[in-house]
């Protein structure tokens, strides 16, 4: 049936024709009476048959799937049996078995109240289908894929009602979905943001300004329990139909915000005393130095140090040691007011800062830190318990109080270590806050530290000599005694750097070029036969190096000198702190004919079992007891005691800082062998001793041959 209505003109029937084949759409058309069902040439394409195959109602039927059969057979029997129309989309094979989906319709014709005929149409549908199930599936794709984000994503209206929520809005909010839907917003808000947000919203609608848009924002979220937390808000806005619609994406941050805080505590803090560390200390004090420098103003901090803690721990080991610490850590940040605050630097010692500038006018603080100071260094510590008892304990300060211009933070500890040790080295429980006296001394100190070994390679440096005399007052020996004229600070006493040059470990560098120029010397002096042997200062830094023999040695044979001129001076105090060590070195050089005396001899504290099992050819006596010496008949007893040991050890004896003819006059009398001194002579440079030294060998001479 290719023709609806023999009325219609032909060419109307082909566009007809090509309107069902356009829109996939077929008719069909079946006659009660003869029982003959009719289709145009577009069902016929449908259905996947030849045109014009005979076709029945049951054979079209044959065609759907078996649920769309049930429905298309009852919406016919309907039809037929009660006249009612129908459009129904069902499933179907087409008759080379593709799967199609079909819209059909059916519409009932009555004649003489009688059912005549049945006539519908069928649509091919299935794209339309398929376009809809895929929809389908990507908007459930999209919905699991938000459902299952680890954000909640939260749409809002302008008026910030909820419109909708993901499920990770359930675990982050501890609520349900739908107890959010048609909610304001500010549920999820604690209330002190509650109470700005609708300010903030109203700003934005109508200025369009809004710091949160498009970026992500920490702020405080609330669940819908009432607990809490940190989120991590980035809000988007977006139009659909003409209304403001507003994407808030958010993160649970609090485990996040838990290990960074984990870590700054690490970094940060101290695990022991639970106090700001070292680092806190530097960056605040950059910080006030920062703030201070802009307003000339000053900052004052102080270096805390338990005295004699070494001791408690070494007694009662490292565990009660440990809880000393917290305790007095704790009993100092009982004492100290709010604005100041306390740092633990490391083991034993503190640093407090006071957290504001200092206008260089106010002097009043000053008398305040004083007693703050002493109030925290010498607090009761009687209540600090170790085991079971209470031990005394107290504190050692180190403070300063200078204008933030003047020093860096590099600066600033070094001078507060530096006041520190100064506190230490006057007792226990000493309080010393650095004046600009002592400032400078620590600057000239730091300054020396530095330029001591470009002061060598410069030629600074030389040697001086002072000869030591024999009874017949023949210069038998001299001490070799290191001189440093610094073009930029002068003269330096080696009593100011010779320790310095020990602590930075400048020593060993400076004492190779003593021993160096002292063989050199020696080798000189052997030259032009004169017999005389040098004393060289030798420092405990150089002794206790394992190769200190080994190298001097070598010194000693490069300029082919003989041992026997050359004596090392050791302190006693090196002597007795450094015994095991000394003692080795002192034996295996002694083998080799190189002769000791001890130096600053009385002072050290050394004993006799020592001094025995010691090559030790000379002791020397201290200035400071030579110095007790006015009149040549009132007895000095360690003067003495020191020649009588001397003796019992079979050793002899020198004596140093001889300044008058009574001292010298009591030493002889009382049998000390050799004698040094300014009243002598001077220390001296080279020349000058070498030319006292060659007439006193003609003296010798002519002395000899006049006899
Ligand atoms: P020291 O070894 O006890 O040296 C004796 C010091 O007393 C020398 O001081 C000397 O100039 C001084 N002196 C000598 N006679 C008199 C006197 O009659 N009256 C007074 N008031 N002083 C006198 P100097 O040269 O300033 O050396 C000081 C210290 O520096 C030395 O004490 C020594 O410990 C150390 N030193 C000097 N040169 C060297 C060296 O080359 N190496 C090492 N390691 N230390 C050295
Ligand atoms: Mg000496
Ligand atoms: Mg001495």
């Amino acid at each position: 049936m290719s023709t609806l209505s023999p009325s219609v003109h032909p060419e109307c029937q082909d566009l007809l024709a090509e309107i069902s084949r356009m829109s996939n759409t077929g008719g069909w058309f079946y006659d009660v009476v003869h029982n003959t069902l009719h289709w145009t040439e577009e069902t016929y394409h449908i259905y996947g048959l030849e045109i014009d195959t005979p076709i029945t109602p049951k054979k079209a039927i044959e065609f759907y799937t078996p649920a769309s059969k049930a429905i298309i057979e009852q919406c016919f029997n309907n039809a037929l049996q009660e006249g009612k129309n129908y459009e129904v989309d069902v499933e179907f094979n087409d008759a080379s078995g593709n799967f199609k989906w079909v819209r059909t319709t059916g519409k009932v014709v009555r004649k003489n109240g009688k059912i005549s005929h049945v006539y519908g149409a069928i649509e091919d549908i299935t794209k339309e289908r398929q376009l809809l199930l895929q929809e389908r599936n990507t908007s459930q794709y999209l919905e699991k894929v938000i459902n299952n984000l680890n954000d909640a994503v939260i749409t809002v209206d302008e008026t910030g009602v909820i419109i909708s929520a993901n499920k990770t809005t359930e675990r982050i909010f501890k609520c349900k979905t739908d107890d959010l839907i048609d909610k304001n917003v500010t549920v999820l808000m604690p209330k002190a943001h509650a109470k700005l947000h609708a300010k903030y919203i109203s700003n934005y609608l109508t200025t369009g300004n809004a710091k949160i848009i498009g970026v992500g924002r920490e702020l405080p979220a609330r669940k819908l329990t009432g607990e809490e937390f940190p989120m991590e808000l980035s809000l988007t806005e977006i139009n659909i139909q003409n209304k403001r619609i507003f994407i808030g994406i958010i993160r649970d941050i609090s485990e996040k915000k838990a290990a960074i805080s984990r870590i700054y505590n690490l970094a940060y803090y101290d695990s022991l005393t639970q106090l700001p560390n070292r680092r806190s200390f530097e960056n605040d004090v950059t910080g006030i130095l920062k703030k201070a420098k802009l307003t000339g103003l000053d900052i004052y901090c102080a270096l805390l140090d338990i005295d004699c803690f070494s001791e408690i721990n070494l007694i009662y080991g490292q565990s009660v040691g440990d809880s000393v610490i917290k305790k007095v850590s704790e009993k100092i940040q009982e004492t100290v007011p709010m604005n100041f605050r306390l740092y633990r630097n490391m083991a034993d010692s503190f640093f407090l800062l006071y957290q504001t500038p200092l206008s260089p006018l106010d002097e009043s603080i000053n008398r305040r830190i004083k007693r703050l100071e002493k109030k925290v260094s010498s607090l009761a510590w009687k209540d600090v318990e170790i085991d079971t008892h209470h031990q005394a304990m107290t504190l050692s300060i180190g403070s300063l109080r200078i204008p933030a211009a003047e020093v860096d933070n590099e600066k600033l500890i070094q001078l507060l270590e530096f006041s520190s040790n100064q506190a230490k080295s006057i007792g226990l429980n000493q309080c010393i806050m650095l004046d600009k006296q002592t400032r400078q001394q620590h600057e000239r100190q730091t300054l020396i530290r530095y330029s001591m070994l470009p002061a060598l390679e410069k030629g600074e440096f030389s040697i001086m000599l002072q000869p030591q005399y024999s009874v017949d007052l023949q210069p038998k020996a001299s001490e070799a005694l290191i001189r440093w004229n610094s073009e930029a600070l002068g003269f330096i006493s080696p009593d100011e750097f010779i320790s310095l040059a020990e602590e930075n470990g400048d020593i060993l560098i400076i004492g190779d070029w003593v021993i160096n120029e002292v063989c050199k010397l020696a080798a000189d002096l052997q030259n032009d036969n004169i017999d005389v042997r040098i004393a060289i200062n030798i420092s405990a830094k150089q002794i206790v190096q394992p190769d200190f023999g080994t190298l001097l040695l070598e010194r000693i044979q490069q300029w082919n000198v003989n041992p026997a001129r050359i004596m090392l001076e050791i302190t006693e105090s090196t002597l007795v702190k450094n015994i095991d060590l000394v003692r080795k070195q002192m034996l295996e050089l002694s083998e080799k004919g190189l002769s000791f005396s001890i130096d600053d001899f009385g002072t050290g504290y050394s004993s006799l079992r020592y001094l025995k099992e010691l090559p030790i050819n000379e002791l020397k006596i201290d200035r400071y007891f030579v110095e007790e010496i006015n009149d040549e008949n009132v007895e000095i007893p360690i003067v003495n005691t020191i020649i009588e040991m001397a003796k019992a050890l079979g050793v002899e004896t020198v004596a140093e800082g001889i300044e008058t003819q009574a001292q010298l006059t009591y030493l002889k009398r009382h049998g000390c062998n050799y004698f040094q001194g300014f009243y002598l002579n001077k220390p001296m440079p080279i020349e000058q001793w070498k030319t006292l030294l060659q007439s006193t060998k003609k003296t010798q001479k002519h002395s000899q041959s006049d006899k």
